[in-house]
């Protein structure tokens, strides 16, 4: 399947008129053809209003109907086999195992928000039938259920090319809900954007939906990202990416006339903290499988280990002796985009440079374009609680040690933390009372809590939670991972005194689709 460099919006395909993105091979700096020329202020009206076209006949699809167009997208994107791969390596610079990994758990992914439709619980149907004779006031028949919030502009991730991008996670979760979904796709990969968007556009066709249940935009964040949040059409939006991205976003959503939710996934450097039993029955695992955790993916992970926390002991002194062995031994690895390797040496020049911390050990270096050496670093917690820099992000395999001179300072170094997507501790039981006492705080931060685990790696199931207070998203009460993550698009009405010929059929009485209620007060599966 050739690339033709179109904005794909509805069923049509059209020539950008604006300066066009062109893909980078991170492993070599080449510039990968075709052009993608950015769409216009008129492509960003085109697409959100054939979005607000299509969303009530959209979001009334039933549960099967639905299910199957998010099976369709599934089939239609492993179809493309070779081709996707390809161009998904080429562009991200990311190993051809990690981007089959990543088509399986798109389709995964897809398929699990099938199963999550089919299954209504996200409808929440909720009834409290009439009691006519109750004194003083009668009650009258109420019945609530939850429906799509409207369509939904999603920001494509750049490390997630295929998980988090176009057919990603927040496209999955908004589908699911009823919601049509506008894609800016990453400046990174629009190639492989082009090939996801062209399945997704044909699963439209296949499935006989409206034309406006998906369109995806190229162009810049400023231009087409911003237009996309202020269009009066769209109803909330999803990202992953930096900090300052997010809040700009989060920021002009909610300077619209009508404010909008924004699921904005920004900055997490995940907390690990190492108890003086597990320390000291098996430190050198604990540094072996810190610094695998840590060059996973080079570092490109949200739930990358930037940050361990322990009190200083001999046993914490074999662990960083050990994991500095493992980092001078890592060899690079390419990132993802020239702006994100940049991102990373400035990061890791400016730790290095940081009188509060030291430099405890780099991995190897290459000639390679775009290059991330490992980087291990290490602080008191002294020094880290009074300089608040040591806390930013650095994207990439660099972490920092802090360490403590007791658990109570380590429990202070905690309650400095900005918000967290993971926090993670290894204990043995000797441990158990230290981590109780911590607990407490860890739940105030994180939105998971991980003990003798590693943070990278994330579930797609129905319990996880990927989110956690600011800035680890800009919305601490949802996920952007796992069958949760349907709830972001979906708010709640209340239908009161309805005859049953008007209501919809999830709350109908006889409750047709069998789904699980709420029914005055008692729980009926
Ligand atoms: P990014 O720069 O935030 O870009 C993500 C998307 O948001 C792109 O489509 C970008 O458009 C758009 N965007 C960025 N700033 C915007 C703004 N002010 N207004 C409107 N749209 C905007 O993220 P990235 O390119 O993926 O990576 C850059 C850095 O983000 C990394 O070095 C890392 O620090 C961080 N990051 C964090 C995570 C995480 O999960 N924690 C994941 C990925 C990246 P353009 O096409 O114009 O760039």
């Amino acid at each position: 399947m050739s690339l033709s460099g179109n904005l794909l919006i509805g069923q049509r395909a059209i020539a950008g008129t604006q300066a066009p993105v062109f893909a980078i091979n991170p492993a070599t700096n080449a510039q990968l053809e075709p052009a993608y020329p950015g769409g216009s202020r008129e492509h960003v009206e085109l697409a959100c209003s054939l979005a607000w076209e299509a969303f009530d006949r959209y979001r009334d699809t039933s549960l099967e109907a639905r299910a199957a167009f998010l099976e369709r997208i599934a089939q239609n994107i492993e179809a493309l086999g070779d081709t996707l791969v390809q161009r998904a390596v080429a562009e991200s610079g990311l190993p051809q195992a990690r981007i089959q990994g990543e088509i399986g758990r798109t389709c995964f992914q897809l398929r699990t928000f099938a199963r999550t439709v089919r299954a209504g619980e996200w409808l929440d149907v909720r009834v409290d039938e009439a009691l006519p004779e109750r004194q003083p006031l009668p009650r009258p028949d109420l019945r609530q259920r939850h429906v799509a919030l409207g369509p939904v502009a999603v920001f494509g991730a750049s490390n997630f090319p295929l998980a988090f991008s176009v057919a990603g996670g927040d496209t999955a979760s908004a589908f699911a809900a009823g919601c049509p979904v506008i894609v800016k796709a990453h400046s990174a990969h629009p190639g492989t954007s082009e090939l996801v968007g062209r399945a997704i556009q044909q699963a439209v066709q296949d499935c006989e939906l409206p034309e406006g249940v998906f369109s995806l935009l190229y162009g810049s964040g400023t231009e087409i990202g911003i237009g996309l949040v202020n269009d009066p059409h769209i109803k909330a939006v999803g990202f992953t990416g930096s900090r300052s991205g997010g809040v700009a976003l989060t920021q002009a959503a909610q300077a619209r006339r009508e404010p909008i939710p924004v699921y904005a996934e920004m900055s997490s450097i995940n907390p690990v903290f190492l108890f003086e039993s597990a320390l000291a029955n098996r430190g050198a695992a604990l540094a072996e499988g810190f610094v695998a955790s840590l060059n996973q993916g080079a570092g490109q992970f949200c739930t990358n280990p930037g940050l361990v926390i322990a009190v200083k002991s001999p046993a914490l002194d074999d662990f960083i002796a050990t994991a500095s062995t493992a980092i001078a031994k890592s060899p690079t690895q390419t990132m993802l985009t020239p702006g994100i390797y940049k991102a990373y040496s400035t990061g890791v020049q400016a730790l290095a440079a940081n009188a509060n911390a030291r430099l405890q050990a780099k991995g190897a270096e290459s000639e390679g374009h775009n290059q991330c050496q490992s980087h291990l670093f290490v602080t008191t917690a002294h020094d880290f609680m009074r300089d608040h820099t040591l806390q930013a992000e650095v994207f990439g395999s660099s972490s920092l040690i802090v360490e403590c001179d007791d658990l109570a300072q380590a429990r202070q170094v905690a309650e400095q933390l900005e918000g967290q997507l993971t926090a993670t501790v290894h204990m043995d039981d000797a441990d158990t009372d230290a981590v109780a006492k911590l607990l407490p705080t860890l739940e105030r931060k994180a939105g998971r809590i991980l003990i003798n685990g590693w943070p990278t790696g994330v579930e797609v199931c129905d319990a996880m939670v990927h989110g956690g207070p600011f800035p680890a998203t800009s919305d601490a009460r949802s996920t952007s991972v796992g069958t949760a993550a349907i709830l972001r698009f979906l708010r709640p009405v209340c239908y009161q005194n309805f005859p049953d010929s008007l209501l919809p059929t999830a709350i109908k009485q006889g409750n047709p689709l069998n789904l699980s209620r709420l029914v005055n007060g008692q729980r009926v599966s």
